[in-house]
């Protein structure tokens, strides 16, 4: 489904992806970590054109979405990104929330959007909160807000960067339920975290991101118990 082909990534002087590759495939769930700075938010922002690669291609389905000529408003509609600070409409009550962009973008019919959004709603626990505004939420109500306004353009793939590292500690199981249960849909999803337990319990690989570059791209199991790289295993003897 995803196809990264060496890319690299440079701001001026630096440079934070140096030649990245790797496959995503239909119905596969892989969490990206790694040290502050490694470049995991870079690499997942170039996944939907947030960031143009400097060199290297991509490849969604068969499409090069690095072609200078493709078009970058299709290919974002097939591809939902939920971030660390939720970015809802302050202004517009939930369920405003999940209809906007696919009334707006798609042309959808205003009732069909509205059914669409109060399905979701109720897939991710918040059925109830239809008519309210954002800032009455909690923050892991909000999240699950984003999430279900993500799904409602039905997107191909779903990549989250750092979806629960903004939440008190109580509200980040809530949020790691609904995208497990997103994961079990067979969505293919692209998720940076820091929950160490989540990733070895709900990816199929872990890709190990350190200073730009791709150190291991291995099943959960083997790089939980055997990590190959000696800043794998540094990393994950401070983080447990
Ligand atoms: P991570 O998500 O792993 O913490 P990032 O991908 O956010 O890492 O950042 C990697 C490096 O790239 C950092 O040094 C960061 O400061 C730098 N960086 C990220 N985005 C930009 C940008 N738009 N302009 C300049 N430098 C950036
Ligand atoms: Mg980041």
């Amino acid at each position: 489904m995803i196809k990264i082909d060496n890319i690299t990534k440079s701001f001026g002087s630096l440079n934070v992806l140096k030649g990245i590759s790797t496959e995503i495939g239909k119905g596969e769930v892989v969490a990206i970590i790694g040290p502050s700075g490694s470049g995991k938010s870079t690499l997942l922002r170039c996944m939907n054109l947030l960031e143009v690669p400097t060199s290297g291609k991509i490849t969604i389905n068969g499409q090069e979405i690095t072609d200078p000529k493709a078009n970058v408003m299709a290919i974002r509609q097939q591809i939902g990104m939920v971030f660390q600070h939720f970015h809802l409409f302050p202004h517009m009550t939930v369920l405003n929330n999940l209809t906007y962009a696919p009334t707006k973008v798609k042309g959808m019919a205003k009732s069909e959007a509205e059914k669409k959004a109060r399905e979701l709603l109720a897939r991710v626990g918040l059925a109830d909160k239809a008519d309210v505004f954002p800032s009455r939420l909690s923050g892991g109500q909000k999240q699950r807000v984003a999430i279900a306004r993500s799904l409602v353009m039905e997107p191909q793939i779903m990549l989250f960067d750092e979806p629960t590292s903004a939440l008190d500690p109580e509200m980040v199981k809530e949020v790691l339920e609904v995208m497990k249960g997103l994961a079990h849909t067979g969505m293919t999803m692209a998720i940076v975290t820091h929950e160490m337990r989540f990733a070895e319990e709900v990816s199929d690989r872990i890709l190990f991101l350190d200073d730009g570059r791709l150190l291991e791209d291995t099943p959960p199991k083997q790089f939980f118990q055997n990590p190959k790289s000696e800043r794998a295993k540094q990393f994950l003897e401070k983080v447990r």
